[in-house]
C-alpha cells in the first residue's frame, strides 16, 4: 500500500542530517537532507525490499 520510505525518516543534528529507520539503522551524517534521504532510500531498498521479501528460498552466502 505504502512505499518502503514509510519506515525511514531523517533527523537533523546541527548542520547535518542523518537518515534513520524503524529497524534501528541509521546512516552517516550528511550536509544535505536530500543526501540523507537518499541514504534512507538505499537502505530501504537493500534491507526492506518492497517486493520479493518472504518468498526467497535461501539468501546467497
Ligand atoms: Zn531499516
Amino acid at each position: 500500500m505504502g512505499p518502503s520510505q514509510d519506515r525511514t525518516t531523517t533527523v537533523e543534528r546541527g548542520a547535518f542530517a542523518i537518515a534513520r529507520c524503524t529497524c534501528g539503522w541509521s546512516g552517516p551524517a550528511r550536509r544535505a537532507r536530500a543526501v540523507a534521504r537518499d541514504d534512507a532510500a538505499a537502505h530501504a531498498t537493500a534491507r526492506h525490499s518492497p517486493s520479493g521479501a518472504g518468498d526467497s528460498p535461501a539468501p546467497p552466502d
